[in-house]
């Protein structure tokens, strides 16, 4: 069976969970369930980046210990994570052992293949990236783009990766391999990036600025560089997980990077030089997604007052609406989120299209031909026409992984549930009952909105899995078990004489 790894970024800990978190670890379980679907094998991490200078400012404030901080703050993310339905097979952490022995092996073989080397570094530091930055970095008044704050001067010795001789071998790869780097517009980028020569990448902090990291192996003054120790997180999760070459190296052909705009220099440039180096095949691809900014297109903030607790949605709207927003409103760039635009989703999207057409085809049902599924009579071309519909939406290929598909599902599912809605009302069941020997003709109709729904409610199972089955199981189709491996949804299977139950408001109106 096909393997596919897909991975999120692995977030700091000196933040709450906000909805951009939220958003990237629903969009890998979507994809992961997606695929699943279709009989692939997936394995599926997120988790946290528990080192660096600004996890140890916070830990420090928070008045706890260092560890004592890390665990509650990896019990908050999981537990959120959790909260919104979102199946990961693992759950990073990186001061587990096992992984910062494995960064420390990787350290040792660079180190002696005099691909690291010690030097004195003067330059422009941002605490907030925790980067070393250039001046063409900056912004026109020589402030960080993302932090708006003045970089320091920082003066010290540091180990350095070799990793300026890859600069030519990278821009050819990206420009050769088109689909490494998803959408185009962030390959443009990282192009762009690459137009100025590249450094040596600054690998190690000294212990007198940073403690919380892991210990050089042969240099007990310095802590790694927390993005060093973060990316190999995606090698020693297989690593932790799975014994031997043969099923490391399955998963590792099929490995597809999610993340925010805000990773591409980490993972389209010095994660890409690090498995080359690492002699490591390149990741299938890297699906980079834009921010959510709030009312006005302004990025969300604490000092504004603007930014969104995923656990306060969920109580307002559901965990399944969020998913569904989160999922059917990402564009390519930056897409707004604010409680107007939830709100219309909600009520436009899910309760007035989908649920909808769910409560009334059941509950005609229920009033005229009592608890079972009609058996349909002839399909005239009215049938047809909507079958040849349904089926080309489920043909859809999906070959190539991609958030795009995640994203496409979400409003394949619109489109259905409008075509299903206005089937029933063209048909009009309510008006055909009235004439003479139309029974079948409307037992055909119904038959027909009650088949589309389960198809409609398969097809939504991945991004809105709890509502999926809850609808399934009214209109008496089996559930979609989470194990689900390999799912054909088919138009027409719904059995005659199954029993409906009495439709519940699946989206019931907010309050
Ligand atoms: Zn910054």
């Amino acid at each position: 069976m096909k393997r596919v790894y897909i991975t999120t970024p692995i977030y700091y800990v000196n933040d709450d969970p906000h909805i951009g978190h939220a958003h990237t670890t629903i969009m890998g379980d979507i994809l992961k369930r997606i695929l699943k679907m279709r009989g692939v094998q997936v394995f599926y991490t997120t988790g946290v980046d528990e080192h660096g200078q600004k996890n140890q400012a916070s830990a420090h404030e928070s008045g706890f210990s260092v560890n004592n901080y890390l665990d509650q703050k990896a019990t908050v993310f999981k537990s959120v994570f959790e909260k919104l339905n979102i199946s990961f097979d693992f759950f990073v952490r990186t001061s587990r052992e096992g992984h910062k022995n494995y960064v420390k092996q990787v350290l040792d073989e660079l180190f002696s293949n005099k691909l690291i080397y010690k030097k004195y570094y003067e330059g422009l530091y941002c605490l907030g990236c925790e980067q070393f930055k250039k001046t063409s970095d900056l912004d026109e008044n020589g402030l960080c783009p993302d932090h708006k704050k003045e970089p320091e001067i920082q003066k010290e010795v540091n180990y350095f990766l070799k990793i300026s001789e890859y600069q030519s071998w990278l821009i050819n790869c990206i420009k050769k391999n088109k689909t490494l780097i998803q959408p185009t517009v962030y390959q443009k980028e990282v192009l762009a990036m690459l137009n100025e020569p590249l450094d040596d990448w600054c690998i190690s902090r000294p212990k007198s600025r940073v403690t919380l990291g892991i210990d050089f192996p042969f240099d007990s003054n310095f802590v790694t560089y927390v993005w060093f120790d973060a990316l190999l997180n995606y090698i020693s999760n297989l690593k932790l997980n799975f014994e031997g070459e043969s099923e490391f190296n399955n998963y590792w052909a099929n490995l597809i990077h999610l993340g925010g705009k805000d990773i591409i220099k980490t993972h389209c440039i010095y994660w890409l030089i690090m498995l080359k180096i690492l002699d490591l095949n390149l990741p299938k691809s890297i699906q980079i997604h834009g921010h959510w900014v709030g009312k006005g297109g302004i990025k969300m903030s604490k000092s504004l007052g603007n930014v969104i607790d995923p656990l306060k949605l969920q109580q307002r709207i559901g965990t399944d609406a969020i998913r569904f927003f989160l999922s059917s409103k990402m564009t390519n760039k930056d897409s707004r989120i604010n409680p107007s635009l939830i709100k219309s989703c909600y009520e436009n999207d899910l309760a007035n299209n989908i649920g909808n057409l769910l409560y009334r085809a059941c509950k005609f049902t229920l009033k005229n031909f009592g608890d079972k599924v009609p058996e349909p009579g002839d399909l005239i071309e009215r049938e047809k026409i909507l079958h040849l519909f349904l089926e080309k939406i489920l043909k859809v290929n999906i070959s190539q992984p991609s958030l795009k598909i995640s994203y496409e599902l979400a409003n394949s599912i619109l489109i259905i549930g409008n075509k299903l809605n206005k089937y029933f009302n063209d048909a009009a069941p309510w008006k055909l009952i009235k004439g003479k020997n139309k029974e079948k003709e409307v037992k055909t109709v119904l038959y027909t909105v009650l088949d589309g729904v389960k198809v409609l409610f398969e097809l939504a199972y991945p991004i809105i899995p709890n509502t999926a089955n809850e609808v399934l199981e009214i209109i008496g189709a089996n559930r979609i078990p989470d194990r689900i491996i390999n799912h054909n949804i088919q138009v027409g299977k719904l059995k005659p004489g199954s029993k409906i139950l009495s439709p519940k408001i699946i989206f019931p109106k907010l309050v």
